[in-house]
């Protein structure tokens, strides 16, 4: 098996089969396209003509690929991946800033080809937000500007952030894009502060055509970043260019932010992205499934779909663990494995007795009677609040979600109001029998009915 003589084509299915067996979670349907140009010099070069996914390959795939290369070939080899153009500077963001420095790439977001709008599912929750940012895209700092896009953990935000990146740079290489995480600005402006490389700094994010920024919520507390960040968002507004932002919450809803930079979040369009409705779920695990190129029959991803409703990448998760699952144990994979794996994963956790967030939710619906779109909306309203609060109580007593989580699987709220309901219910509790009767009961359903596995 081990030759010398193996044809590129050889050589490529060899790598496709021993990566689907034992890496099979990076390969995706795309990796077709991956050509073997020749070997040079112990590198075997790997042509991907689209700049994303060459830098995607290059930054997140190269030691499996390079397993792959050497298991099959029996040659102490190394990879890159090349694009048609230029075989020496393989590294580069080929289409993203072009004006960068090396260092800008280490900074830099890297793109997921997995966040187009190709895969993007849209459905009621995420409808505003899909199509201000196909808006955007096509016309950039012309139709919403700032396009502010907010909602709960694992909701597509930045799915929706970096489909807009990627298709901008397909129309127009050399746009200049910077894509970071809030807390990566607030680094390299620390970083500059303290180097006296201020001048750097401004030019660097003052010069960019496109400004996206995940997670903004992070500057919430960080004053002298929030001061920064106003001057860069006037200037780029000023000048046109495009702003993009997403954020854990609502401009007026993130704590101690400038009443200045909420004006400015608020003055472009503001986009909730909101839990995904059923069908939706049943979609996106269609389009998953799709990515990775994993043959799903209808009455598993219905399974999976009814079973996680909380956030999406959850949804991924459990996709995940039926393949996993499945190519364990030698399965095709079909309703029986799911139940299995999904069950399976309790028991390698440990979690065989801990209640689901569903659970707890249906449990609380239950016993106060009310309807579950009550309980994910805004309505402070009493008959619907304590309800609410009492759940975020028992998510957080049973389950492992974070406030964060919690929060945004309860209609985007952030984490201080989770936490202000954990203690509101906790010190309730102590003071008033009834509520303290009303929870002992609610809990004493969905403990008992879990299942044992
Ligand atoms: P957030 O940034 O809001 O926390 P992400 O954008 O990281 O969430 O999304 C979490 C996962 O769910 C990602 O893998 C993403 O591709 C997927 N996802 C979210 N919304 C959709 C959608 N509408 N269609 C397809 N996949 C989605
Ligand atoms: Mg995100």
């Amino acid at each position: 098996m081990k030759k010398s003589t193996q044809s590129h084509g050889e050589l490529k299915s060899q790598i496709d089969i021993y990566l689907q067996k034992n890496h099979p979670e990076i390969c995706r349907h795309w990796f077709d396209e991956i050509e073997p140009t020749g070997i040079d010099g112990g590198v075997l070069n790997l042509l991907v003509t689209e700049p994303v996914r060459r830098q995607y390959l290059q930054r997140t795939c190269l030691s499996p690929f390079t397993e792959a290369a050497q298991a099959v070939t029996g040659r102490l080899l190394a990879v890159r991946f090349v694009g048609e153009e230029n075989t020496n500077n393989q590294t580069s963001i080929d289409g993203a800033p072009s004006s960068g420095t090396p260092n800008d790439l280490e900074e830099q977001l890297v793109l997921s080809p997995d966040y187009t709008f190709e895969t993007f599912v849209v459905g009621p929750g995420n409808r505003l937000a899909h199509a201000a940012a196909v808006a955007v895209s096509a016309n950039l700092g012309g139709a919403y500007n700032p396009l502010f896009v907010h909602g709960g953990v694992g909701l597509g935000k930045t799915h929706v952030l970096q489909a807009v990146c990627q298709i901008v740079l397909r129309q127009k290489p050399t746009t200049r894009i910077g894509y970071l995480s809030c807390q990566s600005f607030s680094e390299i402006f620390m970083a500059c502060v303290k180097s006296g490389r201020m001048q750097d700094f401004r030019h660097r994010f003052r010069n960019l055509d496109v400004l996206v920024i995940d997670d903004i919520h992070f500057l919430s507390k960080r004053e002298q970043s929030q001061e920064e960040f106003f001057h860069t968002f006037n200037t780029l507004y000023q000048a046109g260019k495009q702003i993009i932002l997403s954020s854990d919450a609502s401009p007026n809803d993130i704590p101690d932010l400038e009443e200045r930079l909420v004006s400015r979040f608020n003055c472009g369009l503001v986009a909730r992205v909101d839990r995904p409705c059923y069908e939706t779920r049943v979609a996106i695990l269609k389009s998953k499934a799709n990515l990775i190129n994993l043959n799903v029959p209808d009455d598993v991803l219905a399974y999976i779909a009814a079973r996680i409703d909380s956030n999406i990448r959850e949804l991924e998760g459990a996709l995940t663990k039926v393949r996993g699952y499945a190519m364990a144990n030698g399965l095709a994979i079909c309703l029986d494995v799911a139940k299995a794996a999904i069950a399976d994963d309790r028991l390698v956790f440990g979690r065989s007795n801990q209640p689901t967030i569903q659970m707890i939710i249906d449990a609380v619906t239950v016993y106060y009677d009310i309807k579950l779109s009550d309980l994910m909306s805004k309505r402070r309203h009493k008959s619907v609040a304590l309800p609410r609060q009492v759940c975020m109580w028992l998510a957080r007593k049973h389950t492992r979600y974070s406030l964060e989580e919690i929060g945004g699987y309860f209609g985007g709220r952030d984490h201080t109001t989770v936490l202000h309901a954990v203690r509101t219910i906790g010190v309730r509790r102590e003071a008033d029998p009834d509520i303290s009767k009303a929870v002992d009961r609610i809990e004493g359903s969905f403990v008992q009915t879990t299942p044992v596995v």
